[in-house]
Formats: structure tokens, C-alpha cells, sequence
């Protein structure tokens, strides 16, 4: 891919965290890769210097996830452990909160998981009931979530709930801090047609009891907050879902220019041809979306980044999509096979489309945002 419209030093961390993540390759060993990307500081390079990290923005931190996955390497947890916890922390976070977790989350020896869906509150956030109520010494919070990923590897996982209102009886978007091992935090692990490491999760919180310190920010503000973490959400899922676009399409590219069952190689005949060249068209466009939501992120347009970050995620997953299914068709019955390794990424694939936020609700958001068009929900 050519990068010479990025700045010197990204294209430097680039190269660097291929190599990184070549090393490591297919079939790596998750653990390893993070703890050796937390160390050479990749994990935390959009957090803050003095607590650890790198001082930069979403625009390194999407290339280090992007880099990682084309590489076959990738780290779904980067998706929320830095991206969104990281930055929720550092922009909202108490110094102590900041103290605590930030120099942990940039090396990679502390990770937090994050929750915010639930089982009849799914693309409906509004709809969520996890409920913390103040207690003379913090809070006690009760519900549930579900799909949260890496839960059980987290130290801890930030909770999206709402505090109940007393005058008004309404509820209002707040964030928590839950340790792992809290009594009456449960979690259950839901079987996923998915190969990888990280797990996801329904999680259960029956009372759970918390310091006053465990609330992320102010109570008030929920939404501006919460939309300061799901940004970088976005942009890390497109960065996530281009990286294994990316991988797929360089297997297929590779094998259409060996296989030969003619008398030329398969990537020869336009009709295997045109699709790759399509498919890494659509990534390239996806990753100038991304790069454009990272900017506007990174220079705090809040608005900007919100509209960009949709459009980003959506292009990256459709272009994930394809290049993986595009790849498989390539291979022939070797798209199919465990040793090819092509064939688990079709699953894969799908989860950009659907999470965090779906396609059909990106296309409400620009059709109601950008275009002005009526909401039908
Ligand atoms: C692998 C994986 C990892 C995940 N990790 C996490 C995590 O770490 N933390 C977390 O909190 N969540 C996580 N999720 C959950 C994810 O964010 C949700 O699955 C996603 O937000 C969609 O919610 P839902 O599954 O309830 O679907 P639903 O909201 O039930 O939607 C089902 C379908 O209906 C469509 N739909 C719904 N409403 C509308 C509408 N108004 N107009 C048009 N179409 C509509 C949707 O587009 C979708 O196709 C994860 C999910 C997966 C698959």
C-alpha cells in the first residue's frame, strides 16, 4: 500500500509494527504479541507522555491495530482497551484515576474491557437499564451486558450505566470502573463462531459495590463522554477491519500469481484479476476515510470526528468484507482450507459490519445527520 500522503514518522511506526507483527505472524500467540507491543510502547502511543504513553493520537494508534492485522497478527483488544478506556481516562479521568490505570494501559500490563450493550438495549444505547445508584460511600450498580469482549483477560472493564435521577425520575449515560474479581460481577462466556483469542461475554451485575472514585468523569455529561470513547472506537474497528482486509487480499494476490491451471497463472485472467484490484481500490478509499476521522479526532472536532468515524467504519467493513470473500473465491477449495487459514476470516469479517454500530445504523446516521433526511425510529 503506498502511504506517501501520512508524515515520515507514521510511515516509520508502519514499517515498524509490520516487521513487529510479521514476526509474530498467523497462529500467533496473543499474549505474547501484546505484552512485546506494550513494551516497544505501540499500545500506548495515543495516550498521554507523562503517564507512560506516546503523546500521539488515534492516527498512530489506528496504524499500530492496522499494521498488526495485516500482518495476520491483529489485537481486537486494542480496540477498546486504549482507544476507547484509554482516551475516556486521559480526557475525563481524576489524576488519581489517570495515575492508576494509564501507565498500565500504555504498556500493555494492565488491560480494560468495555461494556456497554445489552440484551434488549442492542443499537438502542438509549435503551440501556444498568442502573448505579448512590450509596452513602459510592455506588451500587445492577444489570446486564452482553458480547463484551476479553472480559476475562481484563483487569477491569469499563461499564456504561445510568445513575437513576431522584427529581426527575429520568436516567443519564455514566461510566464505572469494574475490577475483575468485584463480588457480584458474574460473567458467562458466549460460544461465538469465531476464531479467536478474545472472548466475549454476558456479563451479570448483582449489586454491585463500588468506590466513589470507580465513576469515569461527571455524572452530568454522559454523552459528550461517552461519544469521546466510541469515536475512537470506529476509527479503531475500521483500522481493524482494513488490516484483515489487507491480509486477505496480499494471500490471494500471492497465490493468483503461483497457481497456475492453464497455461498462465489465475491472476491473469481478468475475471480473478479485477475483483482484487477492486477489493484493494475499496481499502485504500476505506483507509483515507479512517486517516480523515483520526485527524478531525485528534485536532478535537468532536462533530467532525463523529460523522468521519461512521463513514470510516462503515467503508472499512464493506471493504473487509469483500476482500475476504474476494480471497476465498481465489484460492478455489483452498479458500476452504484449515492450512490456507482464508476460510475462518469470513466470519471474522462480519463482525466489523456489525459492531460497535451496525451498518443500518450508520446509514440512519448520515442519512438523518449529514443528509437531513426524517428519522423513521
Ligand atoms: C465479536 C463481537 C464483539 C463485541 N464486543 C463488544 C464489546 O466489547 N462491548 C460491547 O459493549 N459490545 C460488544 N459487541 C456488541 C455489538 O456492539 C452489538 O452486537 C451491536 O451494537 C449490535 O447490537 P445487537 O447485536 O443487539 O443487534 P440489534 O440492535 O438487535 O440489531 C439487529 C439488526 O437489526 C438492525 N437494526 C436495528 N435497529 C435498526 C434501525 N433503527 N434501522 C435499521 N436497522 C436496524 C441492525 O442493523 C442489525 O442488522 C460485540 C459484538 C460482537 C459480534
Amino acid at each position: 500500500m503506498s502511504t506517501d500522503i501520512e508524515p515520515r514518522e507514521h510511515t516509520e511506526l508502519r514499517a515498524a509494527v509490520a516487521a513487529l507483527g510479521r514476526r509474530h505472524g498467523p497462529g500467533f500467540d496473543r499474549a505474547a504479541l501484546w505484552a512485546e507491543a506494550g513494551k516497544l510502547g505501540y499500545l500506548g502511543v495515543n495516550l498521554p507522555e507523562e503517564y507512560g504513553g506516546g503523546g500521539g493520537g488515534m492516527a498512530e494508534l489506528s496504524i499500530v491495530l492496522e499494521e498488526a492485522g495485516a500482518a495476520g497478527a491483529p489485537l481486537l483488544m486494542m480496540v477498546v482497551s486504549p482507544a476507547i478506556c484509554g482516551t475516556v481516562i486521559s480526557r475525563f479521568g481524576t489524576d488519581g484515576q489517570k495515575a492508576a490505570w494509564l501507565p498500565g494501559l500504555a504498556d500493555g500490563t494492565r488491560t480494560m474491557a468495555f461494556g456497554i450493550t445489552e440484551p434488549d438495549a442492542g443499537s438502542n444505547s438509549h435503551r440501556i437499564t444498568t442502573t448505579a445508584t448512590r450509596t452513602e460511600d459510592g455506588w451500587v450498580l445492577n444489570g446486564r451486558k452482553v458480547f463484551v469482549s476479553g472480559v476475562d483477560i481484563a483487569d477491569a472493564t469499563l461499564i456504561v450505566g445510568r445513575t437513576s435521577d431522584a427529581r426527575t425520575g429520568s436516567l443519564k449515560a455514566c461510566l464505572f470502573i469494574v475490577p475483575r474479581d468485584t463480588p457480584g460481577f458474574g460473567r458467562r462466556h458466549i460460544e461465538m463462531e469465531l476464531d479467536a483469542d478474545e472472548k466475549q461475554f454476558e456479563l451479570t451485575l448483582d449489586d454491585v459495590h463500588l468506590p466513589a472514585d470507580a465513576l469515569v468523569g461527571d455524572e452530568d455529561a454522559g454523552l459528550l463522554q461517552l461519544f469521546a470513547g466510541l469515536n475512537p472506537e470506529r476509527i479503531m474497528t475500521a483500522a481493524f477491519a482494513i488490516g484483515m482486509g489487507r491480509y486477505a487480499l496480499d494471500r490471494a494476490v500471492g497465490y493468483a500469481k503461483e497457481r497456475q491451471v492453464w497455461k498462465a497463472p489465475i491472476g491473469s485472467h481478468q475475471a480473478v484479476a479485477h475483483p482484487l484490484a477492486q477489493a484493494h481500490i475499496e481499502l485504500e478509499l476505506a483507509r483515507l476515510m479512517m486517516q480523515k476521522a483520526a485527524k478531525l479526532y485528534d485536532a478535537g472536532d468532536d462533530l467532525g470526528a463523529g460523522e468521519a468515524a461512521n463513514m470510516a467504519k462503515y467503508a472499512a467493513a464493506e471493504a473487509c468484507v469483500k476482500a475476504v470473500d474476494t480471497a476465498v473465491h481465489t484460492l478455489g477449495g483452498n479458500g476452504l482450507t484449515k492450512e490456507f487459514g482464508l476460510a475462518r476470516l469470513v466470519t471474522a469479517s462480519r463482525v466489523a459490519r456489525i459492531a460497535p454500530v451496525s451498518r443500518e445504523m450508520i446509514l440512519n446516521y448520515v442519512s438523518i445527520h449529514s443528509l437531513g433526511l426524517p428519522k423513521s425510529y
